[in-house]
């Protein structure tokens, strides 16, 4: 696996694979760089923390790090290129274009400019790469509705695969967060993987989530239509750590 840090440096060929990553490697991010591998000729994987995503400083500073065990984790993966730049390759000096789609509710509300500074990064990443495919969790399923929504606006070349979130064996999903919970912080956590399946199949499924939160006091509980598919969403902070998650009620995420 080669690791890259400079655009000038990336080489690839035939069909191109990216996962975009901010880092702190588990099994979500795996999955991903498994299935971009069985799918594409060159895989590379971004490490980069956006600091234009993040809204508070202190969830910046705090980002996990630990970038020698992702290199480790990336290739045993089969990865091809680890692209790590730094923000300076990112953001040069009189950076001043952004990309921002029109959105609104969840996290477009709860994190104002979070979407802008995704939208911008994704599309830099999609120009640098140039890939056939680009690979992205269900997790973070309002992001890959805003990608659609630019892809398509800004007709750039590249499909979006989704694959599903990947769980704990508690339920909880898979999250750089998550190294931030405390033992107790982390069984409050699990009230929300738990009323999201609590609400799938009811007849209000927003009300039958809160009534099940099991006083887990939510940001959101939301709807979400991403394509065909629609979606429970949901955010709730546990002490310091914000955390997200979402089921699909109906239709499905392709
Ligand atoms: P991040 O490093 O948090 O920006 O995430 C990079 C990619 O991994 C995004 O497409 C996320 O949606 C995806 N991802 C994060 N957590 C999970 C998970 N638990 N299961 C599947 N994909 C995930």
């Amino acid at each position: 696996m080669n690791i890259v840090r400079t655009i000038g440096e990336l080489r690839t060929q035939g069909r191109v694979g990216l996962v975009p990553t901010m880092g702190a490697f588990h099994e979500g991010h795996l999955s991903l760089m498994r299935a971009a591998r069985a799918e594409c000729d060159t895989v590379v994987v971004s490490l980069f923390v956006n600091p234009a995503q993040f809204g508070e400083p202190g969830d910046l500073a705090a980002y996990p790090r630990d970038a020698e065990r992702d290199a480790q984790l990336a290739a045993e993966a089969g990865v091809d290129v680890l692209f790590v730049p730094g923000a300076a390759e990112m953001y040069p000096e009189g950076f001043a274009t952004w990309v921002d789609v029109d959105t609104t509710g969840g996290e477009a509300d709860a994190r104002p400019g979070h979407f802008r500074g995704v939208a911008t990064i994704c599309l830099k990443l999609f120009n640098i790469v140039r890939p056939a495919l680009a690979f992205f969790g269900q997790k973070d399923a309002q992001q890959v509705a805003v990608l659609r929504r630019m892809v398509r606006d800004l007709n750039v070349d590249v499909q979006l695969r989704v694959l599903p979130t990947v769980r704990d064996a508690d339920g909880l999903a898979l999250s750089s967060r998550n190294a931030r919970l405390t033992s107790a912080e982390r069984q409050r956590a699990l009230a929300l993987p738990r009323a999201l399946g609590a609400a799938r199949g009811a007849a209000d499924p927003v009300a039958a989530m809160r009534a099940a939160l099991n006083g887990l006091e939510p940001e959101y509980v939301e709807l979400l239509r991403v394509g065909d598919a629609t979606l429970l969403t949901a955010a709730a902070r546990v002490g310091s750590t914000r955390l997200i998650d979402n089921v699909v009620l109906e239709g499905e995420l392709a």
